[in-house]
C-alpha cells in the first residue's frame, strides 16, 4: 500500500502509526504491527509529501529480517588474487570467501584510519601521497564520498545483495528502504573496515602499503604479480585498481596488453548554497526540518553533445582527488546527515575519441594524456599546490574575469581564474550552454552567488581493459579478471561491488571446471 505522508508523519513511528489508524477504513485499521518498504520524497507539488510503502500485518509483528552471509574459512583453499581494495576488490573478495577460495588482496594505499593524515597534509597544501590520497587507499576511491548508493543498473537481485552486504557490514538498514540511499562520509569507513575483518576473520590476506608494478605472464598464462622486487605467484588475478591507477594502464600498454580508449566524461565543480537548491526543489522559502537537503539532476543535450550533472552532493563539501602532485582534481562529499551548508556537484560533457585528436598519439591511453593535460593546467593557473582555479558561475558563463570570489566548501582553497582558458573550448561551449539551460529549470543555478571550480575530470574512465564476454578474462591473459571501475565496467560503488561478485562467480566456475574446487 502506498501512501503519501506529512514529512514528520513520516519520520516519528508514533505519529505514523496514528495516521494510519485514522486513515485506513474498516478492518484495515486493526493491523497489529507495520513496516515501510519503500521511502521517497514527492516533490512535484507544493507541500512536499512522503511517499511510502506501508506493509501491515495482522495478528503477529512484522518479521525482523536479518541479513545472513555464510562465509567460509579459506586459510587453506586455492588462492585468488586481488589488486585493490576498492568496492570491486572488496566484493571479489567477500564473494569468493562465500565460494570457500582465499581471496589474497593487494593494496597500494593504508588503511581507512591511516589514509585519514594523508587527506588531512591535502586539505592543508602539504603535498599528496601519489599512494595514499581521496582516490587510493583502503576502500578506494568511494570510502570518503557522499557513499550515494544508485545504480543504473536493472540487475535488482544483485543490486539487493550488494546493499545487504553493506548493511551485514554496519550500514544503516535504512538503505534497503530509501529510494535514493546514500551513507556518507562519517560512516563509510567503520563499514570498510568491518569487510576487511571479515575477510582476515575468514582466512584471507590483506597487504597494506602493496603497489603492485607488474603482471608476470608467460605464453599467454598470467602466473605472478611483482610488487617491486618482490614476486608472488598466482594463476588468477583480478585488477580491480580503479580509473585513477594511471600507472597500471602505462605498464599494460607496455607490457602489450591491449586496451582500448573509452569515451569518458570531464567539465566543471558547481557549488551553491544548499537554501538556493531547498528553494527550487521543495517551493518553499526554508526547508521543512524533517525533509532531507535536497538534491537535482539536471540533464541537457547540445547539439550532440549532452551536458548533465553528476555526483550530485547535498549539504557537502568539494573534495581535492588529484593522485599526485602537480595536477588538480575536484570531487564531492557529504557526510551522513548532509549538513554542510553547500550543495556541489560535477556538470560534465562527454569526451569521444575525435573531440581530442592531438592526443591520438598515445594510443588508447589518449584520453589519460587529455585528462591530465587539463588537470595540469588547472593546477599551474591556480599557482601549482591543490588550490584550485575557479570562477563565479555567470561569469564563466558570460566568458567575464571573477575578480572576488564567494565562500567555498574546498581546501585547501581556490583562486580566481578564467576557466575558459585551463579547459578546452569545446568543453567550455557545451559546459555554458548547458549551464544557460540549467539555469532556465532552476531559479538561481545560473548566479554569480555560485561557483564552478575546475577540473572535475574522474567522473569516468577513459580506458577499458577488454575481457571475453565468456570467461570475464583478458583475451590474451589468461588468468587475468579486469574488474570494476578501472577497467571499464561500473561506474560507482554499487556498480564496481556488482562487478566483483560476477568476477568472484566468474572465478569459481573456472576453478571448479579445473577440479580445483
Ligand atoms: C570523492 C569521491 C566521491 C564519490 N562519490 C560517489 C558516490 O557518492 N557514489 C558512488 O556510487 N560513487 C562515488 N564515487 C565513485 C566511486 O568511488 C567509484 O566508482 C568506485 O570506488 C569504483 O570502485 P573500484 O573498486 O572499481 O575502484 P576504486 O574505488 O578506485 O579502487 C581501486 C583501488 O585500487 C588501488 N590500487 C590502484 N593501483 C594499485 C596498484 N598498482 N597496486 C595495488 N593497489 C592499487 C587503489 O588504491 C584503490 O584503493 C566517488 C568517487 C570519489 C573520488
Amino acid at each position: 500500500m502506498d501512501i503519501y505522508v506529512p514529512p514528520n508523519v513520516a519520520a516519528e513511528s508514533a505519529l505514523l502509526e496514528d495516521y494510519l489508524r485514522r486513515k485506513l477504513k474498516g478492518n484495515h485499521r486493526n493491523f497489529t504491527d507495520f513496516r515501510v518498504d519503500r521511502r521517497s520524497i514527492d516533490a512535484r507539488k507544493t507541500p512536499v509529501r512522503m511517499r511510502l510503502r506501508i506493509e501491515l500485518f495482522y495478528n503477529q509483528k512484522a518479521p525482523r529480517e536479518t541479513i545472513q552471509r555464510t562465509y567460509l574459512q579459506v586459510n587453506n583453499a586455492p588462492e585468488v588474487a586481488i589488486i585493490g581494495m576498492g568496492p570491486a576488490g572488496l566484493y571479489t573478495a567477500l564473494s569468493l570467501l562465500e565460494l570457500g577460495i582465499r581471496p589474497v588482496l593487494f593494496e597500494r594505499g593504508k588503511t581507512v584510519r591511516d589514509r585519514r593524515r594523508d587527506l588531512v597534509r591535502i586539505t592543508r597544501n602539504e603535498g599528496v601521497n601519489p599512494d595514499s590520497n581521496y582516490c587510493f587507499g583502503e576502500g578506494g576511491a568511494g570510502t570518503y564520498s557522499d557513499g550515494k548508493l544508485y545504480t543504473r543498473s536493472k540487475k535488482r537481485g544483485d543490486i539487493q545483495y550488494a546493499m545487504e552486504t553493506l548493511v551485514y557490514h554496519g550500514a544503516d538498514p535504512d538503505i534497503l528502504v530509501d529510494a535514493h540511499p546514500h551513507i556518507g562520509t562519517n560512516k563509510l569507513p567503520g563499514i570498510i573496515e568491518n569487510m576487511r575483518n571479515t575477510i582476515v576473520q575468514y582466512g584471507g590476506e590483506v597487504n597494506f602499503n602493496a603497489r603492485v608494478t607488474d603482471l608476470i605472464v608467460e605464453n599467454g598464462q598470467l602466473k605472478g604479480i611483482k610488487l617491486g622486487g618482490e614476486v608472488r605467484s598466482f594463476e588468477r588475478v583480478v585488477l580491480a585498481t580503479g580509473h585513477s591507477a594511471r600507472d597500471i594502464f602505462e605498464m599494460l600498454h607496455a607490457g602489450n596488453v591491449s586496451l582500448e580508449f573509452k569515451p569518458f566524461a570531464l567539465g566543471v565543480r558547481i557549488e551553491h548554497d544548499q537554501r538556493v537548491v531547498d528553494r527550487v526543489q521543495y517551493h518553499c522559502e526554508v526547508r521543512d526540518e524533517f525533509l532531507p537537503p535536497a538534491s537535482y539532476k539536471l540533464v541537457h543535450q547540445t547539439h550532440d553533445r549532452g551536458v548533465y550533472s553528476f555526483c550530485m552532493c547535498p549539504g557537502g563539501v568539494i573534495a581535492p582527488c588529484a593522485t599526485a602532485d602537480g595536477e588538480v582534481v575536484t570531487n564531492g562529499w557529504s557526510p551522513s546527515k548532509r549538513n554542510n551548508p553547500f550543495a556541489n556537484s560535477g556538470i560534465v560533457t562527454e569526451i569521444r575519441w575525435e573531440d581530442i585528436p592531438e592526443f591520438h598519439h598515445h594510443g588508447p591511453l589518449a584520453g589519460i594524456a587529455f585528462q591530465s593535460a587539463v588537470e595540469q593546467a588547472c593546477c599551474e593557473i591556480a599557482g601549482g599546490t591543490q588550490f584550485a582555479p575557479a570562477q563565479r558561475v555567470l561569469d564563466f558563463v558570460e566568458g567575464k574575469d571573477s575578480p572576488s570570489l564567494p565562500e567555498c566548501s574546498y581546501r585547501p582553497g581556490i583562486k580566481p581564474a578564467r576557466l575558459d582558458q585551463v579547459l578546452p573550448l569545446f568543453v567550455v561551449k557545451a559546459l555554458q550552454q548547458g549551464l544557460r539551460d540549467f539555469g532556465g529549470k532552476m531559479n538561481g543555478f545560473l548566479s554569480n552567488n555560485a561557483l564552478v571550480v575546475a577540473p572535475e575530470s574522474r567522473t569516468s574512465c577513459p580506458v577499458r581493459i577488454p575481457r571475453d564476454p565468456e570467461s570475464l578474462q583478458h583475451p590474451e591473459v589468461a588468468g587475468l579478471f579486469p574488474c570494476g571501475e578501472g577497467a571499464g565496467y561500473a561506474g560507482g560503488i554499487i556498480s564496481a561491488a556488482m562487478d566483483g561478485e560476477k568476477i568472484a562467480r566468474k572465478c569459481h566456475e573456472q576453478m571448479r571446471a579445473t577440479g580445483l574446487v
